[in-house]
């Protein structure tokens, strides 16, 4: 099957614009961006989109594979992604991070997943327990839910006092400024699902017994406040995208386009990167030669 790609970068496809209010209810998470000439329905398009999920794969796998060597032969200027993922339940976080990251050699990856803090994480500020899970130099790090939590569940529940939540927002995007200057890529994106989407996902919870285990109770009171919610991700979304640290709202209610588009999106940020292998610092020739005359081990081995 023939696909129709767009030429416009799929980041730039998906970005919130810096400074520009943001109406999730007029992005269609049934859309897909990039993919125009592709059909809406029938299983060919995400047999398409598997095999292209794959493909990239492969290129990203490359590209971490370079960034690690970078690291390893010069620390002191390597750099690190970090991929936050945002969603509400249901939203694919889970499915994104195995089949896209999953590409990717685990040894450099860096997962970290948050749930609600623990006792000693309350004690503490709310960035310090995200600091304490940033890659190393040379490594991809994926962020399962992150510090947005901090003004999105923490703000719907009323967790915290809105005079100590509303302050966050400048917060993180000095942290984020930060992790910029300290030559992080940071990728942030929403994975957009529809009210509908999440109840069907919820239901298969139910349904399944392999999936029994994801499902809480709770959920369904997270549900209800579904407008709440949306609002409080539109006011995250706005108040902390910025050139260097943009959001993506990535529609995500067909899973195949959801990968696709990350897989993409990860792809056009290590381009940035310019990453090639590093070269030997060592004189080639005289190893390998050194290396063919070397015989003194077989000698051990033989005893004499
Ligand atoms: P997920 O839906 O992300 O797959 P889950 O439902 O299995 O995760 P956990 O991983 O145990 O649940 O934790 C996620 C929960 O933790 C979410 O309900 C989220 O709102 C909550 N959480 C995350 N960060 C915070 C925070 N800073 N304060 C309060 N709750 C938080």
């Amino acid at each position: 099957m023939t696909a129709e790609l767009s030429d416009v970068p799929v980041r730039e496809l998906l970005r919130i614009g810096v400074g520009q209010p943001v109406d999730l209810a007029a992005i269609d998470p049934r859309s897909t961006p990039g993919l125009p000439g592709l059909p809406v329905t029938g299983p060919d398009r995400k047999a398409w989109a598997r095999d292209e999920v794959r493909r990239l794969g492969a290129g990203l796998a490359r590209q971490q594979e370079m960034l690690f060597a970078q690291a390893v032969k010069a620390p002191a200027s390597a750099r690190r992604v970090l991929l936050v993922l945002q969603a509400m339940d249901c939203g694919g976080k889970g499915g994104a991070v195995k089949r896209v990251a999953g590409a990717m050699n685990p040894l450099g990856l860096h997962i970290r997943a948050f749930g609600a803090p623990t006792a000693e994480e309350l004690d503490h500020h709310f960035l310090w327990r995200v600091r304490r899970a940033l890659p190393a130099p040379g490594y991809v790090g994926v962020f399962d839910r992150s510090h947005y939590e901090d003004v999105l569940v923490v703000r719907v529940d009323s967790l915290v006092p809105e005079d100590v939540w509303r302050p966050r927002y400048d917060e993180i995007n000095e942290f984020e400024a930060g992790l910029v200057d300290d030559g992080f890529v940071l990728i942030k994106v929403f994975l957009h699902i529809s009210y509908e989407e999440q109840r069907v996902r919820l239901m298969s919870r139910l349904t399944d017994p392999t999936k029994h285990w994801k499902y809480h109770p709770s959920d369904v009171a997270a549900r209800a406040q579904w407008p709440e919610y949306q609002a409080a991700y539109a006011e995250a979304l706005r108040r902390c995208a910025s050139d260097a640290a943009p959001w993506h709202v990535l529609p995500a209610d067909r899973k195949w386009y959801r990968d696709w588009a990350l897989a993409h999106l990860l792809r056009e940020h290590f381009a940035d990167l310019e990453l090639t292998y590093p070269p030997a610092d060592f004189d080639l020739r005289r190893e390998q030669a050194r290396l063919l005359s070397d015989t003194s081990g077989k000698r051990k081995m033989n005893g004499s």
